[in-house]
């Protein structure tokens, strides 16, 4: 079995301001400790309120008791807008005159957390191309209708004779595909090796002759297609993780009336490739050298785990794919109270040593894949559409020990109201009203997790429950983080036990569901395979969403998908690439000047490959070590130069902790900042360590990094 260990960046990890222990730890007579070190001092005077508070927090982590933290307000507290500390730090410096409004992010030009270079054409790069290649790539890249396309070119034929008067020719439709009938449905495999140098040779950056191997993440899962019938597809997608992150491509995919009657059949064409590739790599036609495949995991919400893997669910008592407890039966659902079960292993999956956990035998374990530790617990089902939402859902609608009330809802629906101009672009979604809660989206659910709720709950929800929500948040901010997973492995996952096991001291016994039980697991993957994000279904849903948009009418949507995908093979190759000195748009005049950069143009935005950064507010705020700051202005001697200086106003010296439990919040980059300088400095884009996520908080802001823009 080959297990793949994720590379990551390890030059600017953490040393000696950490924990050496994990702050929550338990001491040989039972009580807990908390970690004190840091390196930025805790200023404000709410400091040893919060140790201490903390302190009884950990001390309490047995009994939970419902109190209101002595910074709760009589109604919604004070507004978590400071406005007027707002209008004093906005006016420090005369602001630039630029439109106020916030650009509206065209989500389809947004890959699934931050990747800006996916689908602009702007940021194509490629050389001049004939008029139909231009066309077949409007055409794809806003979908248009065939019958619409055939109009357009009976319109232009008189001027352009070259073009041919069939959509189908412009487009190099495939008309002739093998579809099979399989598993109670049909079925259309486009092949590994193919859609894999596809991927490659789509790359204009990637020297394919360079290439010695890749590293896959697999992908399966159910899609429903209309609302009015059972339709679903059963795509089985993939992407490269090595020597690249690509976009997910696809494999093969399965149309019926429900899911594959016969994961065997379904699988067959799939496992069959699978082991060649492993077994003798992909030749590449160009060159003829032959490039290694391996693979890094295989990635499902928990049903599809269950089915490829042909186990028992999420319902059955020996449920978890992870360990092998026995599970409760607690108003009418199986719980996982045990953290710290005996762990499941590869071996004894591939002997089914442990009889009553599967149900049948996985084409997988025909595979070089490890049964159990090749299927990671999916960050985005498990942690966001999982336990987060169940938190908020209890908080809301729960039991009456646990709900809290309609105060609470239109609280802290205003308080995510106030901070929408503060949502930095990377958001995609700025934040709904707890009343929408049903419609939220796993990113909308994952943003509040890892930046938001923390500023928003704080001082409006029970000190217990609050406590016990951010040791969930620094865990999973921890793991999710590029820069700190590895030197907090073992902390998030101690913080993790701890939250599993007392959430069912504060929510009911029953809570001890397969989500928040799976919490215990996550660790071990992120050992694995990196952070959260390196191994979640996010890019994949994505692409499953852009999937369902081929299909435009009800009938024949498989047939739809097949055409309008060799289309898009055939003309609309993507391109990632983005300058390294970033790209600059919308010049303007208005200051700050410096004047050593007198002669430089002046520019409102950046798009960089991992964050986009301009003058307005909410995309505005910047990390450099552990100075934050606000960028004024952005200044090039032009927009192909490599230098850019960013004009930024610092906030002032005397950062201080936004938390000190159970460890200090400026170990993790987060601070809480207030007085802004009188003037601005330069900086050299090599000098930003991050974007910040700037939120109101009282009369002052929190800083805190975005987990992907970090260099
Ligand atoms: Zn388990």
């Amino acid at each position: 079995m080959s297990i793949i260990y994720s590379e990551s960046s390890g030059e600017n990890a953490i040393s000696e301001n950490v924990p050496r222990t994990p702050g929550l730890q338990s001491n040989e007579d039972g009580t807990s400790t908390t970690s004190t070190s840091s390196t930025v001092r805790c200023l404000d005077k709410s400091t040893s309120t919060e140790n201490s508070a903390s302190e009884e927090f950990v001390s309490n982590l047995r009994v939970p008791q419902h109190t209101v933290d002595q910074e709760t307000e009589s109604a919604c507290g004070p507004n978590l807008l400071p406005r007027d500390s707002l209008n004093l730090l906005e006016n420090c410096l005369p602001q630039p005159d630029i439109d106020s409004n916030y650009d509206v992010l065209n989500v389809e030009n947004v890959d699934s957390h931050m990747n800006f270079s996916s689908d602009s054409s702007e940021d194509s790069s490629e050389d001049e191309i004939s008029l139909d290649e231009d066309l077949g790539k409007w055409v794809n890249q806003f979908n248009i209708p065939h019958n619409a396309v055939r109009d357009l070119l009976a319109k232009l034929r008189p001027y352009h004779s070259t073009l041919p008067k069939d959509p189908r020719t412009l487009l190099k439709t495939k008309t002739d595909y093998n579809i099979v009938n399989l598993a109670g449905g049909s079925y259309y495999h486009f092949g590994t090796e193919n859609s894999i140098l596809v991927e490659l040779q789509s790359n204009p950056e990637l020297d394919i002759a360079a290439v010695q191997n890749v590293t896959l993440q697999l992908n399966i899962d159910g899609l429903p297609l209309f609302k009015s019938s059972n339709a679903q597809f059963w795509p089985i997608l993939a992407r490269t993780v090595q020597p690249y992150n690509s976009k997910p491509f696809i494999i093969g995919i399965f149309l019926g009336e429900h899911k594959p009657t016969n994961v065997q059949e379904f699988l067959q064409a799939y496992v069959a490739e699978i082991n060649v590739i492993c077994e003798s790599g992909i030749k590449v036609p160009e060159t003829n050298h032959i490039i290694g495949i391996e693979i890094s995991c295989v990635i499902c919400d928990t049903p599809a785990r269950a089915f490829v893997k042909q186990v028992k669910g999420h319902s059955g008592y020996y449920g978890c794919d992870k360990c092998v407890q026995r599970g409760f039966y607690i108003n009418h659902r199986i719980t996982f109270p045990d953290t710290r079960a005996n762990l499941r292993t590869d071996v004894q999956f591939d002997e089914m040593i442990h009889e009553e956990h599967h149900i049948g035998r996985s084409p997988f374990m025909d595979t070089p894949i490890g049964m159990v530790s090749q299927f990671p617990l999916d960050y985005m089902h498990l942690v966001c559409l999982g336990v987060m939402k169940r938190l908020l859902w209890l908080w809301t609608k729960g039991p009456v020990s646990v709900r809290q009330g309609r105060q609470f809802i239109s609280c802290i629906s205003r308080r995510l109201a106030d901070i929408t101009p503060y949502v930095p672009r990377e958001f995609l979604r700025k934040g709904r009203s707890l009343n929408d809660l049903d419609r939220w989206k796993a990113t909308e659910y994952r943003n509040f997790l890892v930046y938001t709720g923390p500023v928003i709950l704080k001082g409006i929800l029970p000190t217990d429950m609050y406590n016990h929500f951010k040791i969930f948040n620094i865990a999973i901010y921890c793991l999710a983080n590029a820069l700190f997973y590895r030197h907090y492995l073992n902390f998030a996952h101690e913080l993790l036990v701890a939250f599993v096991d007392q959430f069912g001291h504060l929510y009911g016994e029953d809570q001890y569901v397969y989500n928040v039980h799976g919490l215990v697991h996550l660790a071990d993957d992120v050992a694995r395979f990196g952070e959260l994000d390196n191994y979640s279904s996010f890019p994949f849903e994505s692409y499953l969403g852009q999937l369902k948009k081929l299909v435009r009418k009800p009938n024949a949507p498989l047939q739809q998908v097949i055409r309008r995908l060799s289309e898009k093979k055939a003309k609309f190759v993507q391109s990632m690439y983005i300058p390294l000195s970033g790209s600059v748009k919308k010049k303007h005049n208005n200051g700050p000047r410096v004047n050593e950069y007198q002669l430089y143009g002046q520019y409102q935005e950046i798009t960089l490959t991992n964050m986009f950064i301009s003058i307005k507010r909410g995309d505005n705020c910047i990390l450099s070590g552990e100075k934050v700051g606000l960028v004024r202005n952005i200044l090039s001697p032009s927009e192909d130069s490599l230098e850019r200086i960013f004009v930024v106003q610092w906030f002032r010296g005397g950062q201080s902790c936004f938390y000190c439990d159970p460890l200090h919040s400026s170990d993790l980059r987060i601070f809480k900042v207030f007085h802004l300088n009188d003037h601005v400095s330069t900086i050299q884009m090599r000098d930003i360590s991050s974007k910040c996520v700037l939120l109101p908080y009282r009369d002052q802001y929190v800083a805190i990094p975005l987990m992907h823009s970090f260099f």
